[in-house]
């Protein structure tokens, strides 16, 4: 059953928002210790709530979007009352002490945390193999990574552990584990959904998004999640569309006079076997009326450097307040290699920064590429290609950091720019999944939606 048509069942009382929790209990019980996805769960306050839903559903109250439906939250967002550790010792006693905006917004619609997700250690990572707790194991593709930062809330959707997940978005975080694990991830456009509450990678990159196994579940949750915070200075005070009502039987219809660009720089970046696949999905959107034109972008060597560049610097700016003085332990003192690397750079980079050698020059190209993918977007109304250009590894092959890296050489972009982008599964090479992405204007978010649920109809 899709999520939206399980969230009807449960307003009519014709599913049990119990018995919906249980349901995920019993496989979370069976399957969490191999595959590590939760790092936290608290059954007895889900089932008070669960209980609370089941008895005024009773009453025929209405209830919010999210009735009953259960929900894991990645461990670098603050939920009340669970540890919020980021996956790192620094802040292993941490418990949260309030709820972040995007967190009260899913409790007004009576959506049940379940839980908090693994991730890599401060969302620095693209595999989960950062974290303090050890690696999630990729459910749909046995042994492997489920890709990163956020790979315990895309492993959670995709193990069947819960209905919907949230992650965070800083260069890929969302979509690309969305991508290795065969769900559907969105990052939506920059200052759509309050970041208020989630603990910083870098400021100038991170969104908040939705993890779902069908585009009924990212409009849901989109729509429980965006709009203006007045307590977060970068949200848009815009008017929010109605993400569900885009969620119809003629979804694909909507492709119908679409104009898809496809990068070729996307494609040869990426190995054949992803390309394969991407391909066939484009001719499947083809024949479903859709027009694809291709395009060419200029800069794509460009882009993990300056993402990178920035990236150290602003976590090297927000890790100041891990001091030791608040939160017990100084994090340079306890952190993963991969934190102490992009602080020590970070603190170079800045101390150097007066002869505007490495911070500036960054910028600059920062506006170069959100220049010209602006340029690019003006003639189309998506772009289409690969989401990460590799498959994801086996657990326990070592990667060097410039490998690492690479991974997100195609989802970096969006973030440069501040786009909205999005991933869902296109196919599989010998059983592991391969993503779709799709990349539109800024605020066009429901663009990407519609593209979604028309691509699920015609898989
Ligand atoms: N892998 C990228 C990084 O390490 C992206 C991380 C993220 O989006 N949180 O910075």
């Amino acid at each position: 059953m899709n999520l939206l048509g399980k969230s009807e069942s449960i307003n009519n009382h014709e599913i049990t928002a119990s018995e919906n929790l249980e349901q995920f209990y019993q496989e979370i019980e069976k399957n969490n210790s191999n595959l590590n996805v939760f790092l936290e769960t608290d059954i007895d306050n889900a089932r008070n709530m669960a209980e609370k839903i089941d008895s005024r559903i009773k009453k025929g109250e209405k209830l919010g979007k999210l009735a009953g439906l259960v929900i894991g939250v990645k461990s670098n967002i603050n939920v009340e009352d669970f540890h919020i550790t980021a996956a790192s010792p620094t802040l292993e006693n941490y418990m949260g002490s309030y709820d972040a905006s995007v967190i009260q917004r899913i409790k007004e619609e009576d959506g049940i945390i379940i839980g908090m997700t693994n991730m890599d250690e401060f969302a620095a990572g693209s595999s989960t193999e950062t974290s303090c707790f050890g690696c999630t194991e990729n459910p749909s593709a046995q042994g492997r990574i489920p890709g990163g930062s956020s790979g315990g809330s895309a492993a959670a959707v995709a193990a069947g552990f819960c209905d919907l997940s949230i992650g965070s978005d800083t260069g890929g975080s969302i979509r690309n584990p969305a991508s290795h694990c065969g769900v559907m991830g969105f990052k939506p456009t920059y200052g759509v959904v309050s970041r208020q509450g989630l603990l910083d990678l870098a400021m100038s990159f991170d969104q908040i998004g939705p993890f779902a196994a069908d585009a009924g579940g990212i409009a849901l949750m989109l729509e429980t999640i965006a709009g203006f915070d007045h307590k977060e200075c970068t949200t848009i005070d815009w008017e929010v569309p109605q993400f569900t009502s885009l969620i119809g039987e003629d979804a694909v219809n909507s492709l119908k006079g679409m104009k898809l660009g496809i990068v070729k720089q996307f494609l040869e970046v990426s190995d054949d076997p992803i390309v394969n696949i991407i391909e066939e999905s484009v001719n499947k959107m083809e024949e479903a009326g859709a027009e694809v034109v291709e395009l060419s972008f200029d800069y794509i060597d460009l882009c993990l450097p300056t993402y990178y560049l920035i990236n150290y610097v602003e976590f090297f700016s927000a890790t100041r307040k891990y001091d030791g003085r608040k939160y017990g332990h100084r994090i340079e003192e306890v952190c993963g290699e991969e934190v102490l690397r992009r602080i020590h750079i970070g603190s170079y980079i800045s101390q150097k920064e007066y002869s505007g050698k490495y911070y500036k020059k960054a910028l600059q190209a920062r506006s170069l590429i959100r220049r010209e993918i602006t340029r690019l977007l003006k003639g189309v109304d998506a772009i289409a290609g690969p989401t990460v250009p590799k498959l994801p590894h086996k657990i326990g092959n070592t990667l060097k950091p410039m490998e690492m890296y690479a991974y997100d050489t195609l989802t970096v972009i969006a973030n440069l720019a501040g786009i909205p982008a999005a991933s869902l599964k296109a196919g599989e090479v010998n059983g592991i999944p391969v993503g779709l992405q799709f990349q539109a204007k800024p605020l066009e978010d429901a663009k990407i939606l519609k593209l979604m649920a028309a691509f699920e109809k015609i898989e």
